[in-house]
């Protein structure tokens, strides 16, 4: 056996294709340690998104390369992800130590580079575009790792918004075939998986090919969910992220009508001023994203809202900041994400004028921090007193306890036998704080002790 650590950055499909790796090495007798020091490989799945996360991997690098040299240079070191990809051969230059430098489309030829690098001859750079031939050529079946997993249905992006590198480091929008999709779900499923999340950069921009059975068009998402909610022993679905132009009316009525799908909707909006979404290429207003939640709460009262927002793109004046705060308050969100813009090299807007100090961004930013903060502090309080079904997903932090997750994406702790990990429970939710909420834990269903 040979040892491998896989340090992931950035996104969930980072996450997701960390699974992966970790699955094609398999085979060559890779199996997963815990810490560096004691790899043959290491892998550092990156992210590229902001400034700081590549920053994050540089001096990340630094570290592995003293580790390298005290272990005799026996170490490999891979760089994987959206770093790999934008950064290329200038990453083995800036770092030496680097073995191996490979795209998010190139998992696939991992197994075949190691055996190259081990013998010395070849390249070292695999950065190629192509999503088919990555979507193919992964194993179809793979290994849950708890009740909980996701499934990448879409990758890649063609919306170019101005201040984002994800259409340059993860190539064109691609969707999955659907059969594979089913296949890999059906395989997680009979380990036990109940939740699936479905992922992609654009994921609600789905429009892979059904099964031949189906009449093989293109289905949107609202239908490959459906489709999914079919499969024996998943309870639960999710997707992320989406993007309000994609927001169709057949996947708003899958809200409605598909009760598997989880009542939680990741929507970024970025801004809520209308200058700003234009700049950004966003291809919306806030009055149309305003709607679109609109038309979610009709189908599914209660839905919990999330969102990102990015504050300081270039050009965003006090007042624009304050229509992203108007928004904040007209919509009331569950949990959101927000970021200072940070200028990517090629991208458009990194050469617009008007770029926004960092005094003023940090100040924005925590301005916006605090209203999310109550918005998400009311959202978990109101569940007090709720009984709200909880897939456990392992123990808590106290003896005795145990954690998962509310069907709106909340952790949930409570005190309970360890042997409902896997199950879905019915919890009485007594506490609520920031980021989780407590409870007791009401009935078992039946079988799940
Ligand atoms: N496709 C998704 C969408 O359109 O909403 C988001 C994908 S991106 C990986 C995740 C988040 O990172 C974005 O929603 C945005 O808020 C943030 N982000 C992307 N580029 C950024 C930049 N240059 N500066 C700051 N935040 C950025
Ligand atoms: Fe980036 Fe915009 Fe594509 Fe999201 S939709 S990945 S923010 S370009």
């Amino acid at each position: 056996m040979k040892g491998l650590f896989i340090r992931t950055y950035g996104c969930q499909m980072n996450v997701y294709d960390s699974e992966r790796i970790r699955d094609v090495l398999r085979p060559l007798g890779y199996a997963p340690v815990d810490a560096p020091e004691s790899a043959d490989l290491v892998v550092v799945n990156t992210c590229h998104i902001r400034e700081k996360a590549t920053e994050k991997v540089y001096s990340e690098l630094g570290q592995l390369k003293r580790m390298k040299e005290a272990s005799g240079g026996r170490m490999t070191i891979a760089v994987a992800g959206c770093v790999a990809q934008a950064e290329g051969e200038e990453l083995i230059r800036r770092q030496p130590a680097v073995d191996l430098v490979l795209g998010p489309q190139a998992y696939h030829k991992l197994p075949e580079m190691i055996a190259r690098a081990s013998r010395a001859i070849g390249d070292r750079l695999e950065t190629e575009f192509d999503t088919v031939e990555k979507f193919d050529a992964l194993p179809k079946t793979r290994d849950a790792d708890g009740p909980a997993a996701f499934v990448s249905v879409q990758e890649g992006c063609d919306k170019f918004c101005t201040f984002c590198v994800v259409p340059y480091t993860r190539g064109a929008e691609m969707s999955r075939r659907v059969d594979d999709i089913v296949l890999e779900t059906r395989s997680l499923a009979s380990q036990g998986v109940r939740e699936i999340t479905l992922l992609g950069q654009n994921v609600n921009a789905f429009h892979g090919p059904a099964p031949a059975i189906e009449g093989g068009e293109d289905w949107t998402l609202g239908q490959l969910c459906r489709h999914l909610a079919k499969i024996g022993g998943i309870e639960r679905i999710r997707y992320t992220t989406s993007h309000p132009r994609d927001m169709n009316d057949d996947l708003i009525a899958a809200h409605g009508d598909t009760p598997a799908l989880m009542p939680f909707l990741h929507l970024p909006v970025q801004s809520g001023s209308d200058r700003i979404l234009k700049a950004m290429n966003r291809g919306h207003t806030a009055g149309q994203y305003r709607d679109i939640i609109a038309r979610v709460r009709h189908a599914r009262p209660g839905i919990a809202i999330a969102s990102d927002f990015i504050v300081g793109f270039p050009g965003e004046s006090d007042a624009d900041f304050e229509a992203t705060m108007q928004l904040v308050r007209d919509i009331g969100y569950a949990i959101a994400y927000s970021f200072k813009y940070s200028s990517r090299p090629g991208t458009p807007a990194a050469e617009m004028h008007g770029h926004v100090s960092e005094a003023v961004k940090d100040e924005r930013l925590q301005t916006l921090q605090a209203l999310l903060r109550l918005q998400q502090t009311e959202f978990n309080a109101a569940q007090i007193g709720k009984t709200l079904p909880v897939l456990v997903t392992g123990k808590g932090r106290n003896a005795g306890q145990m954690h998962g997750r509310s069907p709106y994406l909340q952790a949930v702790h409570f005190d309970g036998p360890e042997s409902l990990n896997g199950q879905i429970v019915d919890v009485r939710i007594v506490g609520a704080s920031l980021n989780s909420l407590t409870a007791e834990l009401l009935q078992v269903r039946e079988g799940a002790l």
